[in-house]
């Protein structure tokens, strides 16, 4: 019998895992490796990181379902082509199973771990499992990728049928995996800079309560309108498939949202040039701020706009931030603070529970209308005017910012008016200049 290494990577689930079941059926019995990267660590430098916790209280669970049918989980922390090659070794692999991971920093890994593992004659396969619709998949009529947004979801609207929303029922192959077996120990938190904490992270369950609800309550943040499922499909603690199949019977915007997810994935991928720059460099000419202060008042949630600061200060203190008031505190920093995107792109890297590169990045370029998706840069959010709408009763304000109407709050750092104008100027300069 021949032995298959399946490599756990952002799919951490036994059930409709589609690697997983073909390493399951491929013929051999099949080892499950968990690595933590160091390339991938060094990006997560706070030790109290709750991402790393999440994932390593995640692989305690699945270790846990492995030994009850008999194998275990093996789980290592280093460079992923050393501990494959040594893995290969120790065990007489004859393939590596794993899933696309369409981040450019990934690709490249997996390019070369493929070249490494060719010269030994070992097979690489990979496959499609974290989305509905992948790289080449939803194209123009040109045969083009889409940049904006409601054509490309259109097209995968119309592409959709039952055979992508298909499960692939890993769950049923459980026997091919590797028995009597005891994986050596696994490297502690603390072992690579870590601390542990008893924070509750949200569930899996999807609730249908609230997508029957979601299209009414989706924007308003003082309620629990939308499913903090974020974090479960960045790390594949559920599957895409499952959720895009319910929110196909119960809510068509929830499914919207599903659809901008792979839409920000295929961005990513054809256009990795996204990661360092504006979608459209032209935009990364445009006299950006450096102030250090407006960027920290940003940050502590001190700017004197009671929603934006609400949202900074449920940021800092759960790891989470309402969709609607994202969008607001992007927009107030790109256009009223005039700060580039990158910089609350990064921030919100380091804080987010649900951080994941291409939804980050594309939202991100999306409020500062950098270039990507037909939304222009003129669009600037009015914090005030987004408030009377979205928070009328001011709860989401008064929760996270409760000397809000006192004195202690501290003055608007910057004129709305002001600050619009001057963004307003300062991209049509940029695009004057392009078009000369
Ligand atoms: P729900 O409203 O229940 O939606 C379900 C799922 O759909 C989400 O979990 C997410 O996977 C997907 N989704 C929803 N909206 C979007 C969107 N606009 N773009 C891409 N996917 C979407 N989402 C992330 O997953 N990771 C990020 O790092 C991230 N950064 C963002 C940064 C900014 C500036 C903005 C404006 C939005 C960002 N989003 C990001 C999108 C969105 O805010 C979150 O997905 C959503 O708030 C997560 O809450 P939820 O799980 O309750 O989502």
């Amino acid at each position: 019998m021949k032995t298959a290494v399946f490599w756990f990577r952002r799919d951490l689930r036994i059930k409709d895992n589609a690697g997983l079941y073909h390493a399951l059926k491929s013929n051999g019995s099949v080892l499950p490796v968990f690595i933590f990267d160091t390339d991938i660590l060094k990006r997560f430098s706070d030790p109290l990181d709750k991402r790393v916790l999440f994932i390593y209280q995640r692989l305690l669970q699945l270790k846990a379902e492995l030994q009850e049918i008999g194998s275990d989980l093996f789980v290592y922390y280093g460079q992923p082509v050393k501990i494959l090659e040594s893995l290969i070794k120790e065990f007489k692999v004859a393939s590596v199973y794993c899933n696309h991971d369409y981040e450019p920093s990934a690709i490249q890994r997996d390019t070369e771990i493929r070249q490494v593992l060719d010269k030994k004659g070992i097979e690489f396969e990979s496959f499609k499992d974290h989305v509905i619709f992948e790289k080449y998949e939803i194209l123009t009529d040109a045969k083009k990728p889409y940049t904006v947004y409601t054509p490309y979801k259109n097209k995968w609207l119309k592409t959709l049928s039952p055979f992508y929303l298909k499960s692939y029922p890993s769950e049923k192959w459980t026997v091919s995996f590797l028995k009597k077996v005891k994986a050596p120990e696994w490297p502690s938190l603390e072992s690579m800079g870590y601390k542990s904490s008893n924070f509750s992270f949200p569930l899996t369950t999807i609730k249908k309560s609230i997508l029957k609800n979601y299209a009414n309550d989706r924007d308003f943040p003082a309620l629990n309108g939308t499913t903090l499922l974020g974090m479960h499909l960045r790390f594949g603690t559920v599957s895409i498939r499952q959720l895009a199949t319910v929110a196909k019977d119960v809510s068509a915007v929830w499914l919207s949202e599903l659809i901008w997810r792979d839409f920000f994935i295929q961005i990513l991928f054809h256009f990795p040039h996204v990661v360092t720059s504006s979608f459209r460099p032209i935009y990364d000419q445009i006299d950006w701020s450096t102030s250090e202060s407006d960027l920290q008042k940003w940050v502590d949630g001190r700017t004197g706009y009671p929603i934006v600061d609400a949202g900074m200060r449920e940021l800092n203190s759960t790891g989470h931030m309402h969709n609607r008031v994202r969008m607001i505190v992007a927009s107030f920093l790109t256009k009223h603070l005039l700060i580039h995107w990158s910089k609350g792109e990064k921030y919100f890297s380091e804080k987010l529970l649900d951080y994941d590169l291409a939804a980050n990045n594309g939202n991100w370029q999306w409020a500062a209308g950098s270039g990507c998706d037909a939304a222009p840069y003129f669009r600037i959010f009015n914090p005030y005017t987004q408030t009377e709408r979205f928070d009328p009763d001011l709860k989401y304000v008064k929760k996270w910012v409760p000397e809000f109407g006192t004195e202690k709050y501290t003055a608007p750092m910057v004129d709305h008016e002001f600050a619009r104008k001057r963004a307003l100027t300062e991209f049509q300069k940029v695009l004057r200049a392009e078009k000369k």
